[in-house]
């Protein structure tokens, strides 16, 4: 292959596409900011993982060894984005009388279901933040003379001692813009944030700690600060979150790194703690259904209840950039999942022999058809343009049907492709779920669409049409002329 494509990424802290340049050579280190563990996460919460995967595979795609973190958020974040609310666990343990531990524990697993059930590949490593406290009273005394004071409430820093505060941001962060930050009585600047909270007088709360500014919890911004620099070393490569962290938690992480780094200015991106900052747009619904105080919310679990392969899901968040919005519907859910049902049956043998995290260079030693190579250049093109997923797919799709082609050249380029973008899965059949309410088995489905396809070759239209009203009955749509040959599928 004669040209790699530069890989672009779209920093929002400079608010331009920038070409990738590692901080440490042959490396990438990247800090995702990960999941509050107080509910299950709804779809909207998985794209920032999916697109966070999807970031990881074309690095290591492009050959770039990568470390990548996800921490897991069981303190310090309010029911308020900025100062004020309470504790998220601490709140949900006492509405359910349980213990906070026992929450964080429930809702980390299940998140993890979800990030395995989405083919998202597993980060070197899950940051707990009650593992960092120390790390965070440690950091917080580091920066506490010269860039916090104390209230009654907290310990709180001051966003004037730090050049450039809320560069990041897109709404204004001066005092006209901070209608949406509660005022907390002493503030020098509504826009200053506590990094540690006490416990008030006279209340107990299940996760607190000894500080200097006495018993409490930190803030959740301190701990992204400590555990991305911690374990990933100040500056590291990227930091990721959805585009909600653009406005208020990043803008402060970035506060908090400029001090403890003792840099100013971030007209040198990488004196923000990490050279590139990368959001993901969101996920929206309509109707409200991912609201997590709404009663039923669209959770992975309930796509799967319906009868949606989870990584259909995948597939629709994949069809989007991760900088569009993304409007959810049953519709699109299910065209997604008929793309990728007719991607898996005509790549069915190509993930074989290749193996996962398959690189760039490796593909092209592999691929030298001339009807194969330039496609494998167009996709490398398409990721390394800022992620551009839709594109790869469609590029995926074209090498899928080009015709004429060695089958082994064309199974090495597929399978490459299908594992760069997380779709690669044995079994078509897979993804074929049940409905969790469906009273009819598999293998009677196919007994009757077996007797069907009898009748049919001889001609017995009545007898057919008998048998799919039988299974439209119990919830079986049968699909003529199904160009997969998928037959029929279950109805949600
Ligand atoms: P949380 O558990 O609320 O801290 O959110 C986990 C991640 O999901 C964060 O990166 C959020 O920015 C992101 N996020 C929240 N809602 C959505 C949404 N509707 N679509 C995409 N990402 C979201
Ligand atoms: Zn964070």
């Amino acid at each position: 292959m004669t040209d790699a494509a530069p890989l672009t990424l779209f920093n929002s802290l400079t608010r331009q596409p920038e070409r990738f340049q590692p901080v440490h050579p042959g490396e990438a280190r990247v800090y995702s900011c990960g999941p509050t563990v107080y509910n299950y996460p709804h779809i909207g919460n998985m794209r920032a993982y999916v697109f966070a995967d999807i970031l990881g595979r074309t690095l290591t795609w492009k050959g770039y060894t990568l470390t990548h973190v996800i921490n897991i958020t069981d303190v310090g974040h309010l029911t308020d984005d900025a100062d004020a609310g309470e504790d998220k666990l601490e709140k949900a343990a006492a509405e359910r009388a349980q213990s906070i531990w026992d929450i964080a524990r429930h809702y980390t697993e299940a998140y993890w279901a979800d990030i395995a059930a989405l083919n998202i590949r597993q980060p070197a490593q899950w940051t707990i933040a009650t593992d960092y406290v120390p790390a965070m009273i440690e950091f917080a005394k580091s920066i506490a003379d010269r860039h916090c004071y104390e209230l009654e409430s907290g310990l709180y820093f001051d966003v004037s001692t730090v050049a450039d505060y809320g560069r990041l941001a897109r709404a204004a962060t001066d005092d006209e813009g901070e209608g949406r930050i509660d005022p907390v009585e002493g503030k020098r600047h509504a826009a200053d944030f506590a990094i540690w909270r006490k416990t008030p007088p006279g209340e107990t709360r299940q996760m607190e700690w000894d500080s200097p500014w006495g018993r409490g919890a930190p803030g959740w911004h301190l701990e992204c600060s400590v555990m991305s620099g911690k374990v990933l070393g100040f500056p590291f490569d990227i930091h990721t979150g959805g585009i909600d962290h653009r406005e208020i938690h990043h803008p402060n992480e970035i506060a908090q790194n400029q001090a403890f780094c003792c840099t100013n200015g971030l007209d040198v991106p990488a004196n923000s703690g990490a050279r590139i900052w990368m959001h993901n747009n969101f996920l929206v619904e309509r109707s409200g259904k991912m609201s997590k105080s709404s009663g039923e919310f669209l959770r992975l679990q309930l796509l799967i209840d319906k009868g949606y392969h989870p990584l259909a899901y995948r597939m629709m968040c994949l069809q989007a950039h991760y900088r569009s919005e993304l409007e959810f519907s049953w519709e699109g859910l299910g065209a997604a999942l008929t793309r990728l049902k007719r991607l898996l049956a005509a790549a069915r043998n190509a993930i074989e022999g290749v193996s996962d995290g398959a690189t760039l260079a490796e593909t092209a030693e592999a691929v030298t058809h001339p009807k194969m190579a330039p496609l494998l250049e167009k996709f490398d093109a398409a990721l390394a343009d800022d992620l551009n997923t839709p594109v790869a797919l469609t590029v995926l799709e074209e090498a899928l049907a080009a015709k004429k082609v060695d089958a082994a050249q064309k199974s090495a380029l597929v399978g490459a492709m299908m594992f760069a973008l997380g779709l690669a899965l044995p079994e078509r059949e897979a993804l074929r779920l049940r409905p969790k309410g469906a009273t009819i088995t598999e293998a009677e489905i196919e007994v009757a669409m077996e007797r069907r396809k009898a009748a049919r070759a001889g001609k017995d239209f009545a007898t057919s049409d008998a048998i799919r009203d039988e299974l439209a009955a119990r919830g079986v749509e049968v699909m003529d002329g199904d160009p997969l040959g998928w037959e029929w599928k279950l109805e949600a």
